[in-house]
Formats: C-alpha cells, sequence, structure tokens
C-alpha cells in the first residue's frame, strides 16, 4: 500500500491487519505497522484511537499528522475525536 502503515504512516515492519466493516458485515485487510497492529489488538477501531489520545501521546500524534490528508474511516474518526477536544 502506498504511504505504508495504514494508520500511521510508517514502512517499518509492515503486516496485514484484519479490520472487521461492521456496515458489510466482513473483515477487510489493510497494512498496518507492527507497532500498530500491537497496539490496535483486538480494539474496535474508534476505541483503539481514543485510547491512543490517553495513553500513547507519540503514536496519536503520528496518526493525526499522517491521517491529516485522508479521507476514509480512520481520518473521520480523528476528525471526530479532535473536534471533541476543542
Ligand atoms: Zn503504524
Amino acid at each position: 500500500m502506498p504511504g505504508g502503515c495504514y494508520y500511521c504512516g510508517s514502512s517499518i515492519n509492515l503486516e496485514n491487519d484484519h479490520v472487521r466493516a461492521k456496515s458489510k458485515g466482513g473483515v477487510t485487510t489493510v497494512v498496518a505497522c507492527a507497532a500498530c497492529n500491537r497496539s490496535k489488538g483486538s480494539k474496535a477501531l474508534s476505541e483503539w484511537l481514543r485510547w491512543l489520545r490517553e495513553n500513547d501521546s507519540y503514536r496519536w500524534g503520528r496518526i493525526v499528522l499522517n491521517q491529516e490528508k485522508r479521507n476514509n474511516r480512520v481520518s473521520q474518526i480523528v476528525r471526530t475525536i479532535l473536534k471533541k477536544e476543542v
């Protein structure tokens, strides 16, 4: 995937992450770095991103920067979280 990790944009230790697309009732696979994959674990996407903001400001910052110019499920949730902060 161009741009590396789907979440933070890193190109180090990329793996496949299985994301459950609830609306579609299925599972899609995205490329994610090992650090994001391990951090996310079995958390739901929005749950993980909120968790990061509280517990891992380094990764949260990387993801916010990487998602700035994107438009996908991750960037949408990031924007929602950021709006609530203001
Ligand atoms: Zn990552």
